[in-house]
């Protein structure tokens, strides 16, 4: 079945939603009894209320995680036997396709084909991946002498807490459940207040698939009260992290405060998308800049919020780039012809539509939208926004919007157009277009980012390793490179 087959408004009427936290193989209510609203962006109405837990939740899961861990089923089961639960969880996922697009959608205005054919597919696709890598990967043998033999051998962590965000809510916590579980750790997942519904969904999935209970709990819950339970725990030894910078801060803090536990920061980004003057093929460019920073209505961690562009090619590519913000019209995310859906919150809303007066006050031009649209949905929509003759040092510049907000700064060569891309505290992603294969091997080298991409934007794969430079974070998501963040080395010595 292809979404545009489908009546997902009639099929939405129909969807059961659980709103309990999952701790030790059962759903549960927070201990205090508290809930909180989950919103429907498109709407601005409540669809459910979800648990609200806090550290005493915490310590249930956090209790239930170690019982699993010290138990072994799960963490001293054969690889092999982890993988054939995860593929079975893979599939599960795959088999609730439906019902999960129609939960995220719900949950945060995501276009109902992007969460069907994205979302959801690539959430399964990862747990896949890792379930697939985990019996194929190896220990060592250090080079000892005759009379010993040196294994050095990957350790699971033991309890591992997932606190990720709202922009891609089951596929961040996949990037994390897939190389956590496949290495034998239990998680406690924690997804973000304002995404909660697919994350508490797919704990039974897990169950269902045969992942031992108290290996996966699902803790629904604020930043504030279960997060940082979760980050001050003194039994919890890792934390994956993907969130805003200012919050992955606070869980360094948290970590010095209580066990040094491993962090993993996956945090935000100013991308630099690069249009240099030999580019040949401005309108693939111009396409590029656009889905760069218009997908997930610019809700994305490495969007790519600032164009850099050469002035002698600046005003034929922003033509086109307007063109193609003026065509992206926000609509119905349960549509499956809307590309453009809600953002997130009225609170992200007035985050955004802020920047731009903050725009216009600093002196830049706006090109194109800048409003508010589709008012009487009730919903959070916003039109696809340009803004040109900005500088390297204005807020909009600088501070990531995470919404459509295009920032454009025009720059004279190569060696200015890094050095602006570079003039960023962020460090996560980076674009460059240009026909000249010298011009593309010295950026992707002089950009300080951890993914940069030459002639396309925002490509990917589990092959390869994702996460930022500077304070977009440490560690990295995805690839057999994940695995460092849920394990630990141990040296092995047996004389003989
Ligand atoms: P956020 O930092 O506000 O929240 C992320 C998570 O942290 C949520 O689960 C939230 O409940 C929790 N949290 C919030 N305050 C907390 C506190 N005081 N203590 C403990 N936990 C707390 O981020 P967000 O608004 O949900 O997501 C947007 C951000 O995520 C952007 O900055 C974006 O760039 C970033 N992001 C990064 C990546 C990446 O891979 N680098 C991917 C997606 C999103």
């Amino acid at each position: 079945m292809t979404p545009d087959l489908i009546n997902w408004h009639e099929r939405s009427q129909s969807l059961r939603i659980e709103t309990r936290a999952y701790i030790d193989g059962a759903y549960v209510d927070a201990l205090s009894g508290q809930t909180f609203e989950c919103i429907n962006p498109a709407t601005g109405l409540p669809i459910a209320s979800i648990a609200s837990c806090d550290a005493a939740d915490v310590e249930r899961a956090v209790k239930s995680a170690r019982r699993a861990f010290e138990g072994g089923d799960w963490s001293r089961a054969a690889p092999l036997e982890r993988k054939k639960v995860l593929q079975r969880f893979s599939t599960l996922i795959l088999e609730h396709r439906e019902e999960l697009a129609l939960l995220e959608s719900l949950n945060v205005g995501k276009p109902i084909t992007n969460a069907f054919n994205g979302d959801i597919a690539s959430s399964a696709a990862t747990i896949q991946w890792y379930a697939e890598a985990i019996d194929k990967v190896y220990g060592e043998v250090a080079q000892s002498g005759h009379d010993m033999t040196t294994m050095v051998i990957r350790e699971a962590l033991g309890v591992v807490a997932a606190v990720v965000p709202w922009n891609y809510p089951l596929s961040m916590a996949c990037w994390k459940l897939g190389p956590a579980l496949a290495t034998g750790n239990s998680v406690i997942l924690k997804p973000a207040e304002q995404s909660p519904l697919t994350a508490i969904r797919i704990a039974s999935l897990a169950t269902e698939a045969g992942i031992p209970k108290g290996v996966l709990n699902v803790l629904p819950g604020f930043g504030e009260t279960a997060g940082k339970a979760l980050g001050l725990h003194m039994d919890v030894d890792a934390v994956a992290f993907t969130g805003s910078t200012a919050v992955g801060k606070l869980f360094m803090q948290y970590a010095g405060q209580s066990n040094i536990k491993r962090v993993g920061l996956e945090c935000g980004g100013k991308s630099p998308h690069i249009v240099l003057a030999d580019c040949q093929d401005l309108d693939a460019a111009a396409r590029s800049v656009a889905a760069g920073i218009f997908s997930n209505a610019g809700q994305v961690c490495n969007a790519g919020s600032r164009l850099i562009v050469d002035k002698s090619v600046s005003k034929a590519l922003l033509d086109r780039v307007v063109e193609h913000a003026a065509n992206l019209k926000p609509g119905d995310p349960l549509d499956p012809a809307t590309r453009l859906g809600a953002i997130v919150s009225q609170r992200q809303l007035s985050t955004v539509m802020s920047y731009v007066q903050t725009g216009q006050a600093e002196g830049a031009r706006l090109l194109a939208g800048g409003e508010r649209a589709l008012q009487e949905s009730g919903g959070y929509f916003m039109s696809p926004t340009v803004f040109a003759d900005v500088s390297r040092d204005m807020r909009i510049a600088q501070e990531e919007i995470f919404g459509p907000v295009l920032s454009a700064i025009t720059v004279s060569g190569i060696d200015e157009a890094i050095e602006v891309a570079n003039a960023s505290n962020y460090g996560l992603a980076a674009g460059v277009w240009t026909d000249n294969v010298k011009s593309a091997l010295h950026a992707s080298r002089m950009l300080r980012a951890g993914v940069v991409w030459v002639n396309c934007f925002d490509r990917g794969s589990m092959a390869a390793p994702f996460g930022g430079f500077k304070q977009s974070g440490f560690g990295r998501d995805k690839s057999l490179h994940a695995f460092d963040k849920y394990t630990d080395w141990k040296s092995i010595w047996m004389a003989h």
